[in-house]
């Protein structure tokens, strides 16, 4: 029989393997289940034999209320597993309220660490993972949004943002318009079947955002870079290879520069410099 308590159990953000074996076994022994979407829940829980528990539904709208009847079973001596839809519950997800009044109320609270976007994104971005900060979803408006984004101006650490596919195009034009050179990079789909990641400037990612269909749907984990983490001069492989292009198919300096800078947003003294070196080393 399991200790009465709250357990944290993470579940996985895509890919159904990604499940712990104590995760297994807490979810199996647990009196009740407190599940932000019950109905979605299924579907984790039938994949590892977890069925006809007591479930209770936990969400951002109801979580103070059902912190009471999670307290109370706990307190009778049952146990209860707290489960978001994917990932680490609390992380941009419920929990939290529940978390604070139980511990609030001596009740012990049990983790059990296993998959979360933030973190999974992170380690395949190739941005730099020492120090790093997590914002999660960004304001809508475009005010607010604005202003958050500015506070990372001088940021000198990894920032991590979970976007939806429906605005990442917005808000990568937002983050253009502050700095365009930081690198940064875009995971979709993580350790699903179409996982992908983008990595280049803020400016390059805008580029694709607008023109690749993919990035129009999924789930999404965006990246950026530290102000220390721009790409040199503002050129990445790619914006170099286009420049190169434009000077061997006779564009003037001045014109090939102009193009890539108003494209990508681009500082267009340091494009201009790279350009007459391009020029002069043909
Ligand atoms: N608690 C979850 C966690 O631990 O990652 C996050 C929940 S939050 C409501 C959902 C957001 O996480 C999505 O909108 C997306 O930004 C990100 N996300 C979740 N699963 C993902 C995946 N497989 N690939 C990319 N991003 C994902």
């Amino acid at each position: 029989m399991l200790k009465p308590a709250l357990y944290i159990a993470a579940t996985p953000i895509g890919n159904l393997q990604d499940v712990t074996l104590r995760v297994i076994e807490t979810l199996q022994q647990v009196t009740m289940i407190a599940a932000e979407d019950t109905r979605h829940s299924q579907i984790f829980l039938q994949s590892i034999n977890v069925t006809g528990k007591k479930m209770l539904s936990c969400h951002n709208y109801n979580e103070a209320e059902r912190a009471e009847l999670i307290a109370a079973e706990i307190e009778a001596g049952g146990s209860v597993a707290l489960i978001s839809d994917a990932g680490t519950p609390l992380i941009s997800d419920p929990g939290f309220k529940v978390v604070k009044a139980l511990a609030a109320r001596g009740i012990d609270i049990i983790a059990l660490p296993g998959p979360c976007a933030a973190i999974t994104a992170l380690c395949v971005s190739g941005l730099p993972t020492d120090k790093f900060f997590f914002y999660g979803f960004l304001p809508v408006k475009e005010k607010e949004c604005m202003e958050v984004l500015g506070s990372f101006k001088d940021s000198q650490v990894s920032t991590i943002f979970y976007e939806s596919p429906r605005r990442i195009a917005e808000t990568l034009s937002r983050m253009a318009k502050i700095y365009p050179e930081r690198e940064a990079a875009l995971c979709r789909e993580l350790t699903k079947t179409f996982e992908i990641i983008y990595r280049g400037s803020v400016a390059e990612l805008l580029q694709t955002a607008q023109s690749d269909e993919n990035l129009s749907r999924g789930e999404l984990v965006l990246i950026l870079g530290g102000a220390g983490h721009q790409s040199e001069p503002g050129l990445t492989p790619k914006a170099e290879a286009a420049l190169s292009q434009m000077l061997a198919e006779g564009m003037s300096v001045k014109g090939a520069s102009r193009v890539l800078s108003d494209l990508l947003g681009l500082k267009s003294k340091e494009v201009y410099a790279r350009a007459l070196e391009l020029k002069n080393a043909r």
